[in-house]
Protein backbone atom coordinates (compact mmCIF):
# COMPACT_ATOMS: atom_id res chain seq x y z
CA UNK A 1 0.00 0.00 0.00
CA UNK A 2 1.27 3.78 -0.81
CA UNK A 3 1.72 5.88 1.95
CA UNK A 4 2.13 9.63 1.69
CA UNK A 5 3.54 12.15 3.96
CA UNK A 6 3.25 16.45 3.03
CA UNK A 7 4.62 19.07 3.76
CA UNK A 8 2.01 20.29 6.46
CA UNK A 9 0.25 23.34 5.34
CA UNK A 10 -1.07 25.04 9.00
CA UNK A 11 0.85 28.27 9.78
CA UNK A 12 3.85 27.62 12.37
CA UNK A 13 3.07 23.99 11.85
CA UNK A 14 6.70 22.49 12.15
CA UNK A 15 5.93 18.89 13.18
CA UNK A 16 5.42 16.04 10.19
CA UNK A 17 3.45 12.92 10.55
CA UNK A 18 6.69 10.10 9.68
CA UNK A 19 10.02 10.62 10.48
CA UNK A 20 12.32 8.29 9.04
CA UNK A 21 12.58 5.74 11.37
CA UNK A 22 8.80 5.59 10.64
CA UNK A 23 9.65 4.99 7.12
CA UNK A 24 11.87 2.11 7.93
CA UNK A 25 9.41 -0.26 9.59
CA UNK A 26 6.86 0.72 6.56
CA UNK A 27 8.91 -0.06 4.11
CA UNK A 28 9.85 -3.39 6.16
CA UNK A 29 6.40 -3.92 6.20
CA UNK A 30 6.13 -4.14 2.46
CA UNK A 31 4.68 -0.48 1.91
CA UNK A 32 6.01 2.05 0.03
CA UNK A 33 6.07 5.64 1.33
CA UNK A 34 6.20 9.04 -0.53
CA UNK A 35 7.33 12.65 1.13
CA UNK A 36 6.90 15.92 -0.11
CA UNK A 37 10.79 17.50 -0.39
CA UNK A 38 10.84 19.25 2.95
CA UNK A 39 8.28 17.27 4.60
CA UNK A 40 10.84 17.20 7.46
CA UNK A 41 13.02 20.06 7.56
CA UNK A 42 11.44 22.53 10.33
CA UNK A 43 11.44 19.39 12.36
CA UNK A 44 15.09 18.26 12.13
CA UNK A 45 14.71 15.43 9.62
CA UNK A 46 15.94 16.21 6.03
CA UNK A 47 15.24 14.49 2.46
CA UNK A 48 18.18 12.74 2.52
CA UNK A 49 17.21 10.75 5.71
CA UNK A 50 13.89 9.86 4.44
CA UNK A 51 15.28 8.83 0.97
CA UNK A 52 18.15 6.42 3.05
CA UNK A 53 15.45 5.08 5.12
CA UNK A 54 13.34 3.87 1.81
CA UNK A 55 10.99 6.25 1.46
CA UNK A 56 10.29 8.40 -2.70
CA UNK A 57 10.91 12.35 -2.13
CA UNK A 58 9.24 14.53 -4.47
CA UNK A 59 6.94 17.19 -5.13
CA UNK A 60 3.31 16.91 -3.92
CA UNK A 61 2.14 15.71 -6.80
CA UNK A 62 3.77 12.84 -7.07
CA UNK A 63 3.94 12.09 -3.69
CA UNK A 64 -0.10 11.88 -3.34
CA UNK A 65 -0.27 10.18 -6.49
CA UNK A 66 -2.19 6.71 -5.84
CA UNK A 67 -1.55 6.85 -2.38
CA UNK A 68 -3.79 4.79 0.09
CA UNK A 69 -2.82 6.52 3.24
CA UNK A 70 -2.59 10.12 3.86
CA UNK A 71 -0.42 10.44 6.95
CA UNK A 72 -1.06 14.18 8.53
CA UNK A 73 -0.07 16.56 11.56
CA UNK A 74 -2.71 19.00 10.86
CA UNK A 75 -5.66 19.49 8.74
CA UNK A 76 -4.64 19.99 5.28
CA UNK A 77 -4.83 23.45 3.13
CA UNK A 78 -7.91 23.34 0.53
CA UNK A 79 -5.34 23.33 -2.17
CA UNK A 80 -3.99 20.03 -0.56
CA UNK A 81 -7.33 18.44 -0.16
CA UNK A 82 -8.72 19.24 -3.96
CA UNK A 83 -5.12 17.32 -4.79
CA UNK A 84 -5.98 14.04 -2.32
CA UNK A 85 -6.78 11.11 -4.61
CA UNK A 86 -10.18 9.89 -4.59
CA UNK A 87 -10.49 6.67 -2.18
CA UNK A 88 -7.75 7.61 0.07
CA UNK A 89 -7.23 7.60 3.61
CA UNK A 90 -6.82 11.31 5.30
CA UNK A 91 -4.98 10.54 8.84
CA UNK A 92 -4.25 13.77 11.13
CA UNK A 93 -5.83 15.47 13.58
CA UNK A 94 -8.39 17.02 11.68
CA UNK A 95 -10.15 18.81 15.06
CA UNK A 96 -12.98 17.39 14.03
CA UNK A 97 -15.23 19.00 16.35
CA UNK A 98 -14.73 22.33 14.38
CA UNK A 99 -14.38 20.99 11.15
CA UNK A 100 -17.57 20.74 9.04
CA UNK A 101 -16.54 21.92 5.95
CA UNK A 102 -13.42 20.22 5.78
CA UNK A 103 -15.32 16.92 6.27
CA UNK A 104 -17.81 17.77 3.57
CA UNK A 105 -15.46 18.51 1.28
CA UNK A 106 -13.47 15.25 2.00
CA UNK A 107 -16.95 13.33 1.66
CA UNK A 108 -17.78 14.48 -2.00
CA UNK A 109 -14.05 13.89 -3.25
CA UNK A 110 -14.59 10.28 -1.88
CA UNK A 111 -11.49 10.43 0.85
CA UNK A 112 -12.30 8.86 4.09
CA UNK A 113 -11.02 10.19 6.94
CA UNK A 114 -9.57 9.80 10.33
CA UNK A 115 -9.28 12.01 13.08
CA UNK A 116 -6.84 11.59 15.53
CA UNK A 117 -8.32 13.01 18.21
CA UNK A 118 -10.58 10.18 18.35
CA UNK A 119 -8.89 7.45 19.40
CA UNK A 120 -10.22 5.82 22.59
CA UNK A 121 -8.38 6.21 25.45
CA UNK A 122 -7.83 2.61 25.96
CA UNK A 123 -5.41 0.61 27.13
CA UNK A 124 -5.45 -1.26 23.96
CA UNK A 125 -4.41 2.09 21.93
CA UNK A 126 -2.63 3.81 24.05
CA UNK A 127 0.12 3.37 21.80
CA UNK A 128 -1.78 5.16 18.55
CA UNK A 129 -2.92 8.07 21.28
CA UNK A 130 -1.26 11.43 19.72
CA UNK A 131 -3.34 13.32 22.10
CA UNK A 132 -1.39 11.56 24.55
CA UNK A 133 1.71 11.80 23.22
CA UNK A 134 1.53 15.22 22.27
CA UNK A 135 -0.07 16.85 25.23
CA UNK A 136 2.90 15.11 27.20
CA UNK A 137 5.22 17.68 25.68
CA UNK A 138 3.05 20.69 25.86
CA UNK A 139 2.82 20.04 29.86
CA UNK A 140 6.75 20.03 29.60
CA UNK A 141 7.17 23.01 27.70
CA UNK A 142 4.60 25.46 29.31
CA UNK A 143 6.66 24.51 32.44
CA UNK A 144 9.90 25.72 30.86
CA UNK A 145 7.98 29.07 28.97
CA UNK A 146 6.73 29.86 32.36
CA UNK A 147 10.33 29.46 34.22
CA UNK A 148 11.84 31.64 31.57
CA UNK A 149 8.54 34.39 31.68
CA UNK A 150 9.27 34.71 35.77
CA UNK A 151 11.34 37.16 37.03
CA UNK A 152 12.50 34.26 39.78
CA UNK A 153 13.89 30.72 39.62
CA UNK A 154 11.85 27.59 40.22
CA UNK A 155 14.15 25.76 42.91
CA UNK A 156 15.22 26.56 46.42
CA UNK A 157 18.62 27.61 46.42
CA UNK A 158 21.10 27.92 49.48
CA UNK A 159 24.77 30.40 48.71
CA UNK A 160 27.09 32.69 50.13
CA UNK A 161 24.54 35.58 49.22
CA UNK A 162 21.85 34.21 50.92
CA UNK A 163 18.66 31.55 50.85
CA UNK A 164 15.91 32.14 47.80
CA UNK A 165 12.54 30.68 48.58
CA UNK A 166 11.42 28.12 45.92
CA UNK A 167 8.69 29.38 43.91
CA UNK A 168 5.11 27.79 44.28
CA UNK A 169 3.43 26.25 40.82
CA UNK A 170 -0.44 25.25 40.65
CA UNK A 171 -1.20 23.26 38.03
CA UNK A 172 -5.05 23.12 36.91
CA UNK A 173 -6.29 20.35 35.28
CA UNK A 174 -4.20 17.03 35.66
CA UNK A 175 -4.85 15.33 32.62
CA UNK A 176 -1.95 13.75 30.51
CA UNK A 177 -0.60 17.63 29.89
CA UNK A 178 -0.62 18.45 33.77
CA UNK A 179 0.59 15.48 34.95
CA UNK A 180 3.58 15.90 33.42
CA UNK A 181 3.99 19.58 33.54
CA UNK A 182 3.84 18.69 37.75
CA UNK A 183 6.90 16.13 36.98
CA UNK A 184 8.86 19.09 34.83
CA UNK A 185 7.76 21.62 37.95
CA UNK A 186 8.85 19.46 40.12
CA UNK A 187 12.58 18.33 38.86
CA UNK A 188 12.85 22.36 38.54
CA UNK A 189 12.23 22.43 42.38
CA UNK A 190 8.94 24.27 42.56
CA UNK A 191 6.39 23.39 45.36
CA UNK A 192 3.75 22.09 43.40
CA UNK A 193 0.35 21.89 43.93
CA UNK A 194 -2.52 21.00 41.30
CA UNK A 195 -6.13 20.63 40.94
CA UNK A 196 -8.59 18.26 39.01
CA UNK A 197 -12.39 18.02 39.26
CA UNK A 198 -11.45 13.83 38.53
CA UNK A 199 -11.49 12.84 41.85
CA UNK A 200 -9.41 9.74 40.83
CA UNK A 201 -6.30 11.93 39.64
CA UNK A 202 -5.93 12.43 43.23
CA UNK A 203 -3.46 10.16 43.96
CA UNK A 204 -1.76 10.66 40.65
CA UNK A 205 -0.59 14.18 41.72
CA UNK A 206 0.49 13.02 45.27
CA UNK A 207 2.64 10.02 43.68
CA UNK A 208 4.70 13.34 41.48
CA UNK A 209 5.48 14.86 44.95
CA UNK A 210 2.49 17.26 44.38
CA UNK A 211 -0.17 18.70 47.12
CA UNK A 212 -3.66 18.19 45.96
CA UNK A 213 -6.07 21.28 46.37
CA UNK A 214 -9.24 19.80 47.69
CA UNK A 215 -12.35 21.21 46.98
CA UNK A 216 -15.55 18.94 48.96
CA UNK A 217 -17.69 17.22 47.28
CA UNK A 218 -17.20 17.79 43.69
CA UNK A 219 -16.73 14.89 41.03
CA UNK A 220 -17.29 15.40 37.59
CA UNK A 221 -15.92 11.97 35.70
CA UNK A 222 -17.31 11.87 32.78
CA UNK A 223 -17.36 8.75 29.77
CA UNK A 224 -14.03 7.71 28.26
CA UNK A 225 -11.95 9.22 31.64
CA UNK A 226 -13.04 12.61 30.55
CA UNK A 227 -14.00 15.00 32.63
CA UNK A 228 -17.53 16.69 32.28
CA UNK A 229 -19.16 20.11 32.85
CA UNK A 230 -19.48 21.25 36.66
CA UNK A 231 -23.23 22.23 37.82
CA UNK A 232 -23.44 25.53 39.03
CA UNK A 233 -22.57 25.08 42.68
CA UNK A 234 -19.92 23.15 42.13
CA UNK A 235 -18.16 25.44 39.95
CA UNK A 236 -18.82 28.22 42.79
CA UNK A 237 -16.75 26.07 45.26
CA UNK A 238 -14.30 25.42 42.98
CA UNK A 239 -13.66 29.25 42.21
CA UNK A 240 -13.72 29.79 45.65
CA UNK A 241 -11.16 26.97 46.44
CA UNK A 242 -9.11 27.97 43.19
CA UNK A 243 -9.51 32.20 44.45
CA UNK A 244 -7.83 31.34 47.72
CA UNK A 245 -5.11 28.90 46.24
CA UNK A 246 -3.76 31.25 43.66
CA UNK A 247 -3.02 34.41 45.11
CA UNK A 248 0.25 32.69 46.53
CA UNK A 249 0.90 31.21 43.12
CA UNK A 250 4.47 32.51 41.26
CA UNK A 251 3.72 30.04 38.51
CA UNK A 252 0.01 28.44 37.07
CA UNK A 253 -0.28 26.37 34.48
CA UNK A 254 -3.77 25.78 33.26
CA UNK A 255 -4.30 22.72 31.28
CA UNK A 256 -8.32 22.46 32.08
CA UNK A 257 -10.51 20.75 29.14
CA UNK A 258 -13.88 19.24 28.38
CA UNK A 259 -13.98 17.27 25.06
CA UNK A 260 -16.02 18.82 22.53
CA UNK A 261 -16.68 21.76 24.97
CA UNK A 262 -15.28 25.64 25.34
CA UNK A 263 -12.59 25.23 28.08
CA UNK A 264 -13.89 25.89 32.06
CA UNK A 265 -13.20 29.14 32.98
CA UNK A 266 -11.11 28.51 36.17
CA UNK A 267 -9.00 31.50 36.66
CA UNK A 268 -11.07 34.70 36.62
CA UNK A 269 -9.24 38.45 35.98
CA UNK A 270 -10.14 38.74 40.00
CA UNK A 271 -7.75 36.10 40.55
CA UNK A 272 -4.89 37.01 38.35
CA UNK A 273 -5.41 40.84 40.03
CA UNK A 274 -4.99 39.03 43.32
CA UNK A 275 -1.66 37.48 42.40
CA UNK A 276 2.02 39.23 42.82
CA UNK A 277 3.67 41.20 40.54
CA UNK A 278 5.78 39.49 38.22
CA UNK A 279 3.89 35.85 38.67
CA UNK A 280 2.77 34.01 35.20
CA UNK A 281 -0.09 32.21 33.98
CA UNK A 282 0.53 29.62 31.39
CA UNK A 283 -2.58 28.86 29.55
CA UNK A 284 -2.83 25.71 27.47
CA UNK A 285 -6.25 26.02 26.94
CA UNK A 286 -5.97 28.87 24.91
CA UNK A 287 -7.01 27.54 21.93
CA UNK A 288 -10.64 26.39 23.23
CA UNK A 289 -10.93 29.79 24.90
CA UNK A 290 -8.63 29.67 28.09
CA UNK A 291 -9.03 28.24 31.50
CA UNK A 292 -8.29 31.52 31.93
CA UNK A 293 -10.71 34.87 31.83
CA UNK A 294 -7.86 37.24 30.51
CA UNK A 295 -6.34 34.33 27.94
CA UNK A 296 -5.74 35.35 24.29
CA UNK A 297 -4.48 32.27 22.04
CA UNK A 298 -1.03 33.25 20.97
CA UNK A 299 -0.41 36.63 23.27
CA UNK A 300 0.86 37.32 26.10
CA UNK A 301 -1.81 40.01 28.19
CA UNK A 302 0.27 41.61 31.14
CA UNK A 303 -2.03 42.90 33.62
CA UNK A 304 -1.32 44.53 36.70
CA UNK A 305 2.40 43.18 36.32
CA UNK A 306 1.15 39.21 36.12
CA UNK A 307 1.92 37.62 32.99
CA UNK A 308 -0.87 35.54 30.94
CA UNK A 309 0.60 33.66 28.62
CA UNK A 310 -2.06 32.40 25.88
CA UNK A 311 0.10 29.36 24.52
CA UNK A 312 -0.73 27.49 21.19
CA UNK A 313 0.44 24.75 19.99
CA UNK A 314 3.31 23.86 21.94
CA UNK A 315 4.17 20.85 20.72
CA UNK A 316 5.29 22.42 17.17
CA UNK A 317 7.63 24.10 19.55
CA UNK A 318 9.32 20.63 19.91
CA UNK A 319 9.09 18.97 16.76
CA UNK A 320 11.96 16.56 16.74
CA UNK A 321 10.32 14.67 19.53
CA UNK A 322 6.74 15.78 19.08
CA UNK A 323 7.45 14.15 15.34
CA UNK A 324 8.81 11.26 16.30
CA UNK A 325 5.95 10.37 19.07
CA UNK A 326 3.10 11.45 16.59
CA UNK A 327 5.18 9.14 14.01
CA UNK A 328 4.99 6.17 16.32
CA UNK A 329 1.42 7.18 16.95
CA UNK A 330 0.75 6.65 13.49
CA UNK A 331 2.61 3.59 12.37
CA UNK A 332 0.85 1.80 15.09
CA UNK A 333 -2.44 2.56 14.32
CA UNK A 334 -1.71 1.44 10.36
CA UNK A 335 -0.53 -1.75 11.26
CA UNK A 336 -3.33 -2.40 13.25
CA UNK A 337 -6.05 -0.91 10.76
CA UNK A 338 -4.47 -2.54 8.09
CA UNK A 339 -3.49 -6.23 8.37
CA UNK A 340 -2.09 -6.70 5.29
CA UNK A 341 0.44 -4.47 2.83
CA UNK A 342 -2.80 -4.19 0.69
CA UNK A 343 -6.18 -4.85 2.86
CA UNK A 344 -9.19 -3.49 2.95
CA UNK A 345 -10.08 -1.00 5.77
CA UNK A 346 -12.55 -2.64 8.31
CA UNK A 347 -15.09 0.68 9.29
CA UNK A 348 -17.06 -1.32 11.67
CA UNK A 349 -13.83 -2.23 14.24
CA UNK A 350 -13.84 -1.00 17.44
CA UNK A 351 -10.73 1.88 16.94
CA UNK A 352 -11.79 2.22 13.13
CA UNK A 353 -15.12 2.97 14.09
CA UNK A 354 -14.46 5.29 16.43
CA UNK A 355 -12.10 7.48 14.52
CA UNK A 356 -13.50 7.75 11.21
CA UNK A 357 -14.81 10.66 10.50
CA UNK A 358 -15.35 10.67 7.01
CA UNK A 359 -15.90 7.25 5.50
CA UNK A 360 -17.73 5.98 2.05
CA UNK A 361 -18.76 9.37 1.57
CA UNK A 362 -20.43 10.48 4.20
CA UNK A 363 -19.62 12.51 7.45
CA UNK A 364 -19.91 10.47 10.34
CA UNK A 365 -18.51 13.10 12.23
P1 LIG B 1 -8.22 16.53 28.79
O1 LIG B 1 -7.14 17.18 27.96
O2 LIG B 1 -9.57 16.33 28.21
O3 LIG B 1 -8.41 17.44 30.11
C1 LIG B 1 -7.31 17.79 30.92
C2 LIG B 1 -7.70 17.68 32.37
O4 LIG B 1 -8.59 18.73 32.72
C3 LIG B 1 -8.41 16.38 32.73
O5 LIG B 1 -7.68 15.70 33.73
C4 LIG B 1 -9.77 16.87 33.25
O6 LIG B 1 -10.27 16.06 34.30
C5 LIG B 1 -9.43 18.26 33.72
N1 LIG B 1 -10.57 19.16 33.91
C6 LIG B 1 -11.68 19.30 33.16
N2 LIG B 1 -12.50 20.23 33.68
C7 LIG B 1 -11.88 20.72 34.80
C8 LIG B 1 -12.20 21.71 35.76
N3 LIG B 1 -13.34 22.40 35.70
N4 LIG B 1 -11.33 21.93 36.77
C9 LIG B 1 -10.17 21.24 36.85
N5 LIG B 1 -9.80 20.30 35.96
C10 LIG B 1 -10.64 20.03 34.94
O7 LIG B 1 -7.75 15.18 29.44
P2 LIG B 1 -6.56 14.20 28.99
O8 LIG B 1 -5.30 14.71 29.54
O9 LIG B 1 -6.66 13.97 27.53
O10 LIG B 1 -6.93 12.89 29.80
C11 LIG B 1 -8.26 12.45 29.93
C12 LIG B 1 -8.32 11.13 30.62
O11 LIG B 1 -7.96 10.08 29.76
C13 LIG B 1 -7.43 10.96 31.81
O12 LIG B 1 -8.15 10.15 32.74
C14 LIG B 1 -6.30 10.16 31.35
O13 LIG B 1 -5.65 9.46 32.38
C15 LIG B 1 -7.04 9.25 30.42
N6 LIG B 1 -6.17 8.68 29.42
C16 LIG B 1 -6.20 7.33 29.22
C17 LIG B 1 -5.39 6.78 28.25
C18 LIG B 1 -5.38 5.34 27.98
O14 LIG B 1 -5.74 4.55 28.83
N7 LIG B 1 -5.01 4.97 26.78
C19 LIG B 1 -4.57 7.58 27.50
C20 LIG B 1 -4.57 8.96 27.72
C21 LIG B 1 -5.40 9.50 28.70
Amino acid sequence: MRIAVLREAAPGERRVALVPENVTRLVKQGHEVRVERGAGEAAGFPDEAYAAAGAQVGDAGATLDGARVVAAVQRPSEAQVERLPPGALLVGLLAPHAAGPLLERLAARGVDAMAMEKVPRTTRAQSMDALSSQATLAGYKAVLIGASALPRILPMMTTAAGTLAPAKAFVVGAGVAGLQAIATARRLGAVVSAFDVRPVVKEQVQSLGAAFVEVPAVAAEGTGGYAKELGQSEQERVLAAVAGHVKDMDLVITTAQIPGRPAPRLITAAMVRSMRPGSVVVDLAAETGGNCELTRAGETVVDGGVSVIGAVNLPSTVPFHASQMYGRNVVTLLAHLFKGAEADLDAQEEIAAAMLVVHGGKVRA
